[in-house]
């Protein structure tokens, strides 16, 4: 059954050069990025806390900038943004041999540039950030539409207490995780059809701890399962991207933190459930089906569109470069970044961490304050833009 929607004019209550939809890590990087290239930006999230699942769905540790053998391969606002995430202090996972400059180059080669923040610290510090930089930040606000004419984005139509507004820019982020504005904007994505396994993680002050529980951590792609163990494994599947089904995983990671507290005891002076994920912790669920799409066995291959660099958190040694090609697809002023970039589902489980995430962003945002049109840019314009940054894009430059 369907109902027929009234058709509305919708005012257009801000027109701005670039737009980004999402304020996580990716968004963050993308807008700060755009923003130091001189574009106006706005940053629009739908909840009312910056940094996605890294603050809000409690997933704060921010994964290696380095290859796992004392060489660093993420920099730029990656790290900048790792930076800033422990500046305040750090839970855990001190990263000092690599936060120093002059930091014991032995120590590196052992130890990877990794760290564990506060999620809220660490959202209050990158919201600070982003307005001191002259970001503009729209909180309470999902896209639900976006127009599209001459294979261009022409504005986004949100909705938020005000109801449904448009917003006009010359060229769009997408930093949703999931690739909401380039599937409502009709560009080609991909589901990830492994689907997600349900993860509660939940912090605890438990006999003067207060400690992060990683529960539901663990799975892999489905590549590197022996067939056993993929038989075996009977978990049930999310795929993230429906409002029903999201809400009975939310329900039952709420029950299994539940279970998992209670176990210790009830609440007291020495024991409480400080904080659950306040949104659902789902790792892929769809992304951009771009111009390339990158696999997990392109190790340190060389691209000459390459926008920065990332490790493999999973493994010590491998070195990924990043194609631009990867961050757009047909609409030439629409790019992607974060976890819903052109991968294949080996390579997701790679890419989407927050190092990457922030790589991705800081290219995605540079590009669309560059221009208006992805496929008539000069890479090379780019590339050195980023440079000046302080990105390295390529192997050989380590
Ligand atoms: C269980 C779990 C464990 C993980 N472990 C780690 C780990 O240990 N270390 C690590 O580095 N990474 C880890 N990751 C991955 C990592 O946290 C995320 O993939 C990464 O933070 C994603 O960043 P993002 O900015 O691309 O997307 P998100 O963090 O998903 O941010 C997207 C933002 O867009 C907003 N948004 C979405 N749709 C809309 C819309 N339509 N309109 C407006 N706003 C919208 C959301 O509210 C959100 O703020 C884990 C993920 C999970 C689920």
């Amino acid at each position: 059954m369907f109902v027929q929607e009234t058709s509305r004019k919708i005012p257009v209550r801000g027109e701005y050069d670039v737009i980004v939809a999402g304020g996580g890590v990716a968004g963050v990087a993308a807008a700060l990025s755009a923003r130091r290239a001189g574009a106006r930006v706005l940053l629009i999230e739908k909840s009312y806390l910056i940094g996605g699942l890294a603050t809000s769905g409690l997933v704060t540790v921010y994964l290696p900038l380095c290859d796992g053998m004392g060489q660093q391969v993420s920099f730029g606002i990656a790290e900048e943004l790792l930076r800033v995430s422990v500046a305040h202090g750090h839970e855990d996972m001190d990263a000092c041999a690599w936060l120093d400059e002059n930091g014991d180059r032995e120590v590196r080669k052992n130890t990877r540039f990794q760290t564990q923040f506060n999620a809220n610290v660490c959202a209050i510090a990158y919201e600070q950030l982003l307005l001191k930089e002259g970001v503009e930040i729209l909180y309470g606000t999902s896209v639900c539409a976006a127009v599209v004419e001459d294979d261009a984005v022409k504005a986004l139509i949100t909705e938020n207490k005000s109801g449904r507004e448009a917003y006009t820019a010359k060229s769009f982020v997408d930093a949703t995780g999931d690739a909401d504005v380039c599937h409502l904007a009709g560009d080609a994505t991909q589901l990830f059809t492994q689907g997600n396994v349900a993860a509660y993680w939940y912090y605890e002050y438990f006999q003067k701890e207060y400690a992060l529980h990683q529960l539901g951590f663990a799975d892999i792609p489905d590549k590197y399962k022996t067939p056993e163990r993929k038989a075996k494994d009977t978990r049930k599947r999310y795929g993230g991207l429906d409002g029903k089904e999201l809400t009975e995983l939310t329900c039952f990671s709420h029950g299994e933190i539940l279970k998992d507290f209670l176990s210790k005891g009830g609440v007291d002076k020495d024991h409480a459930l400080c904080t659950v994920a306040t949104t659902p912790q789902v790792r892929m669920t769809r992304r951009l089906d771009g111009k390339y799409t990158l696999c997990d066995e392109e190790v340190r291959t060389f691209f000459d569109d390459s926008v920065g660099m990332i490790s493999n958190w999973r493994k010590k040694g491998p070195v990924y470069e990043i194609p631009f090609r990867c961050l757009y697809g047909n609409l030439k002023n629409l790019l992607a970044c974060g976890r819903c970039i052109s991968v294949t589902d080996d390579m997701w489980d790679i890419t989407r961490v927050i190092p990457v995430c922030a790589v991705t962003g800081q290219a995605a945002g540079l590009a669309a304050a560059l221009t208006d049109d992805i496929h008539a840019l000069d890479i090379r314009v780019l590339q050195e833009n980023l440079r000046k940054a302080g990105v390295k894009l390529h192997v050989d430059e380590l």
